[in-house]
């Protein structure tokens, strides 16, 4: 894998430096091939299956699908459900996933594992995950060079943003797009008990909830493709740009953006806004 490259784009009359992991590679590409970027560089003799499990149309899902199928593992994920409209018409991480060959099992976990069997939990909260974040880390120390910048990106499960901050010198500053600050704070600490590594949470006085529906999220994501020409994830990115530029003038050295793909999922999101607010996007 090769280095993504940095753009510096024009916002709201501001500049931004912009990591652009969404271009890591073709297929191979965003935060969650950072994160399971270990299993493609590692040897693992007695491994055939990859078995793991979280929602129907997560970005994780999809990127163990291309991990699974570049690396001719079969692929069994456990789902809650399916849902019906998704079943009948499949799009998005699930359509692609299922293409990449990956068995989508409606059911409980088996309760243990065939030594031929490696499990990853939901979303790649694992601690091999450091193994691709460190080198994206390395990647941004070698642009930043002597230059001091504050990092931005918002998070999940926090794990990308706790390990860029333990491998930084620079401040690297989040928003919890999951839960709320409390749950990500508790996420932090169970990756590093030392709270002066962890990376700073900034917030947004309203709440937001994971996956719903807001209009500014969809305003922000049409103003961001218009003046950048550049497309921003829907789950993520709306609470993160918001946010960064609430905090702007707090943050006082330039800005690197961390763009962490997820564009095919946006296939889906971009079916609920579209039918929720009348747009043809
Ligand atoms: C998974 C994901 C995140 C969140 O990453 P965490 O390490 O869980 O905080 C952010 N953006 C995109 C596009 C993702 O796929």
């Amino acid at each position: 894998m090769e280095a993504s490259i940095v753009d510096l784009i024009s916002f709201n009359n501001s500049k931004f430096y912009l990591k652009r992991d969404d271009l890591l590679s073709r297929e191979f590409s965003g935060n969650k091939a950072r994160k399971f970027y270990y299993y493609l560089q590692n040897d693992f003799p007695n491994i055939k299956k990859i078995i793991s499990h979280g929602s129907s149309q997560s970005n994780a899902m999809y990127s163990l699908s291309v991990l699974t199928k570049m690396r001719g593992w079969e692929f069994d994920y456990f789902v809650d459900h399916i849902p019906s409209y998704l079943k009948d018409n499949p799009h998005g991480n699930y359509f692609y996933a299922l293409k990449n060959g990956m068995n989508i099992i409606c059911g409980d976990l088996p309760k243990e594992f065939k030594s031929d069997e490696l499990f990853i939990p939901e979303g790649g909260r694992v601690d091999k995950s450091e193994f691709g974040i460190k080198i994206l880390a390395e990647e941004i120390n070698s642009f930043m060079q002597d230059q001091i910048f504050d990092i931005f990106l918002p998070s999940g499960t926090g794990t990308t943003a706790l390990f860029l901050q333990a491998h930084l010198n620079v401040k690297v500053y989040t928003t919890p797009c999951v839960g709320d600050e409390s749950y990500l704070k508790k996420q932090f600490l169970e990756l590093n008990s030392n709270i002066k590594e962890h990376p700073t949470i900034l917030n947004l006085d309203k709440k937001y909830h994971f996956g719903k529906l807001y209009r500014e999220f969809f305003e922000i994501w049409i103003e961001l493709k218009k003046q950048t020409n550049i497309e921003f994830d829907l789950l993520y990115d709306p609470k993160g740009w918001l946010t960064m530029l609430k905090h702007k003038d707090k943050l006082k050295n330039p800005i690197l953006y961390i763009h962490q793909g997820g564009l095919i999922g946006n296939e889906s999101m971009l079916k609920r806004y579209n039918r929720k607010f009348n747009e043809n996007y």
